[in-house]
């Protein structure tokens, strides 16, 4: 990753992944769910989240072996299994594996968190080469298409998708042109899958986060974007991983039962727009 030195030293330096007062209440119980990037961040959260509800968690990854032995360590402390599946989202084939091998050995796939992303901040427009604009498509929406699609092989009534957009969907974001375009992008897919998967009962909805602490900031952001970081939610400050895993728990309970089609926006208080 291309770190920025020094940065890290402005991080929280001991990120809440799960609250100790987090009881869980087996929302999720003997389901199983597939977190892409789960290995790391929001997908961490959401990963130890899930478990402490009951589920077992296959996790998509593809940096750090040592981040997705931690987030394996933490699910199996909450006594369920959880199934390490290493690849890249931006090829098809692995994606389409991903899901298989998830029904393979964990028998069924009943949640898919499509939350795997990547962004590379510019300055000029002009500055985003054909690789970036094509890695960055794949990763934030090409491969959240793969995933569903293979998923719905497998999937019945009453399961579910949710997609991670983002606040940079909802507001001007002048120095990240190509993710807040794949992050709206994101926005209509969850809209129009949900709606094409009434019948068979599948719902699909969104969660946008804002400003939160994890490696993707760390790693993208220079000095002085890190040390305003969050400053401009009404709250003034970005939030812990440990406060979106509880959103993603809600949509993937049966206490969302009527709600699809829609994003949760989970930002401290960020105006959005749409
Ligand atoms: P993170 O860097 O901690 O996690 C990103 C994850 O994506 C990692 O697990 C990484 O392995 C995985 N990933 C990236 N490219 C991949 C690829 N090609 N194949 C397989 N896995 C890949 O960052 P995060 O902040 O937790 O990001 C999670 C999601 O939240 C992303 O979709 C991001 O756009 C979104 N988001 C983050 C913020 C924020 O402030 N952190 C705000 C809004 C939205």
């Amino acid at each position: 990753q291309n770190r920025q030195p020094g940065i890290e030293a402005k991080m929280d330096p001991a990120p809440e992944y799960i609250r100790s007062s987090y009881q869980g209440s087996h929302k999720l119980k003997d389901k199983v769910a597939l977190i892409t990037g789960g290995d790391s961040g929001i997908g961490r959260a959401v990963s130890v989240h899930f478990a402490r509800e009951g589920a077992d968690v296959a996790i998509v990854y593809l940096n750090e072996d040592i981040d997705a032995k931690a987030t394996k360590e933490m699910v199996e402390a909450e006594g369920r299994q959880c199934l390490l599946i290493k690849g890249d989202v931006k090829k098809a084939a692995f994606c389409k594996k991903a899901i298989q091998s998830t029904v393979a050995n964990l028998g069924k796939l009943n949640i898919l968190v499509n939350n795997a992303g990547m962004q590379l901040p510019q300055k000029d427009p002009k500055s985003i080469d054909e690789k970036q604009l094509e890695d960055t498509f794949r990763t934030n929406i090409f491969a959240y298409f793969h995933f569903a699609n293979e998923a719905l092989e497998h999937m019945h009534e009453g399961d579910c998708i949710i997609n991670t957009t983002s606040v940079t969907a909802y507001r001007s974001s002048p120095n990240l042109i190509d993710y807040s375009s794949t992050k709206g992008a994101i926005t209509s897919f969850t809209r129009s899958l949900a709606t094409n998967l009434t019948e068979k009962k599948i719902r699909v909805n969104a969660v946008a986060p804002g400003p939160v602490w994890t490696p993707l900031i760390v790693a993208t952001f220079d000095e002085e974007k890190i040390r305003s970081f969050g400053s401009e939610t009404a709250m003034k400050r970005a939030g812990q991983p440990s406060e979106l895993g509880p959103a993603y728990v809600f949509l993937a309970s049966d206490d969302a039962s009527f709600i699809t089609g829609q994003v949760i926006h989970v930002n401290g208080g960020e105006v959005v727009n749409g």
